[in-house]
């Protein structure tokens, strides 16, 4: 059997994380119940808007319903976005410039594979998403990674450091997977006033890709800024998955500015991708099913409430993080090494992320998006594994 030795090294890299979790029998005795906090698999259901909408559509069949929709989408889904979004931002959105996609992922596998030669290099930032590099490399890209802050702001003078004649891209994930951070207006104007100087010097037009997976999951009242108002090179990659509370329909899409040079163009690339890449177009059935739901989200109380159950007792235990503004993961310091850390946790029944995954050493991330019940229960066991280490 031969197999790529790209995907091969891509396994290997991830075989500790197979090893710890996937088999659990090797960490988690049979007889213990098991916390699992590693997925950002929501289990809070879907709001009744979204199962009403799909019981319309399911009883009121049309010829063609589940054929192939246009490569781009649906006009009627792509104008109900773009209506969405001129409201919102205040700019001339039309169908033209968003395009449905599988989900958030697909939207930014599209993005990359339209925009990338080889080897162009595309910022991202640490700790992050697990899979941007992998979505870098399938299309021919260098990652390269800048650091956050400790405080997980942005540290605009690592972003400047990694800024070269190469660097066709830069991923910014607010709020953000793991750290929960809201990166506000200030942050972005900095990196975008970066962005622009770095464009003048080298001659480039850097792309923006703004991943907002999570732009709905907002605590305390936070507001996300506009960054379309901020950067007009955006190339916005969104997400019904955690809004809807619907990762398995694999629904989102892409928007690019109506202001951005050769939008028509981008536009063509990322049709062409969604294409040649395989999706053909997004799954039809969510296309009408996300239309009439623009700004329909699950309650965001009921994850804010989470958040501060298990905010309140880590912190009470003596865990140490920056409260999340958003998403649904808190990103704690460990005690020694995080992958011990998340061994000790594993043999009291709780599954979290070691830090390393998201490319920060010293740190485990905990999902929050379970039943009440399941975190309520995990608390002893997060407690005695701190004390341990205590003594
Ligand atoms: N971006 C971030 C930061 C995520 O955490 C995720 C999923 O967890 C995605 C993108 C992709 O989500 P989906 O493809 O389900 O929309």
């Amino acid at each position: 059997m031969s197999i790529s030795i790209k995907v091969k090294e891509g396994i290997a890299a991830s075989s500790w994380i197979v090893n710890i979790f996937e088999d659990r029998s090797q960490v988690v005795s049979k007889e213990k119940e098991v916390y699992d906090f590693r997925l950002g698999n929501p289990k809070i259901e879907p709001p009744l808007e979204f199962v009403e909408e799909l019981k319309r559509v399911a009883n009121n069949p049309f010829p063609e319903m589940h054929g192939y929709s246009a490569l781009a989408g649906h006009v009627q889904a792509r104008e109900a976005i773009a209506k969405t979004l001129s409201k919102e931002r205040g700019l001339p959105f039309t169908a033209q410039h968003v395009i449905m996609t599988a989900g958030g992922a697909g939207a930014l596998n599209i993005i990359l594979k339209a925009i990338l030669n080889p080897g162009d290099e595309v910022i991202v930032l640490s700790p992050l998403y697990l899979e941007y590099p992998y979505y870098i490399d399938n299309h021919g890209g260098v990652c390269c990674v800048a650091e956050t802050n400790a405080d997980f702001t942005l540290n605009i003078d690592a972003i400047a450091a990694k800024t070269t004649p190469r660097t066709k891209a830069i991923i910014i994930n607010s709020p953000n997977n793991p750290s929960g951070m809201i990166y506000f207006d200030e942050s972005l104007k900095s990196t975008a006033r970066l962005l622009n100087e770095k464009n003048r010097q080298f001659g480039n037009d850097i792309f923006l890709i703004y991943d907002a997976a999570y732009q709905d999951i907002v605590y305390d009242g936070n507001k996300l800024p506009d960054i379309f108002n901020i950067y007009s090179n955006t190339i916005f990659a969104a997400s019904y998955s955690k809004p809807l509370s619907i990762p398995g329909e694999r629904i989102g899409y892409a928007a690019v500015h109506p202001a951005m040079k050769n939008s028509r163009e981008l536009m063509e690339a990322l049709t062409f991708a969604n294409r040649v890449l395989g999706y053909l177009s997004a799954p039809v059935l969510m296309q009408h099913v996300v239309t009439n739901l623009q700004g329909v989200c699950v309650d965001r109380a009921e994850y804010q409430g989470r958040r501060d159950m298990f905010c309140n007792a880590l912190q009470d235990f003596g865990y140490s993080f920056t409260r999340p503004m958003g998403a649904y993961y808190i990103f704690t310091k460990t005690p020694g090494d995080d992958l011990v850390f998340t061994q000790e946790l594993a043999k009291e029944g709780i599954l979290v992320l070691p830090g390393k995954s998201f490319g920060r050493s010293g740190y485990i991330r905990i999902a929050f998006c379970v039943k009440k019940e399941t975190i309520k229960k995990s608390l002893p066991g997060f407690k005695k594994v701190k004390d341990f280490y205590r003594h």
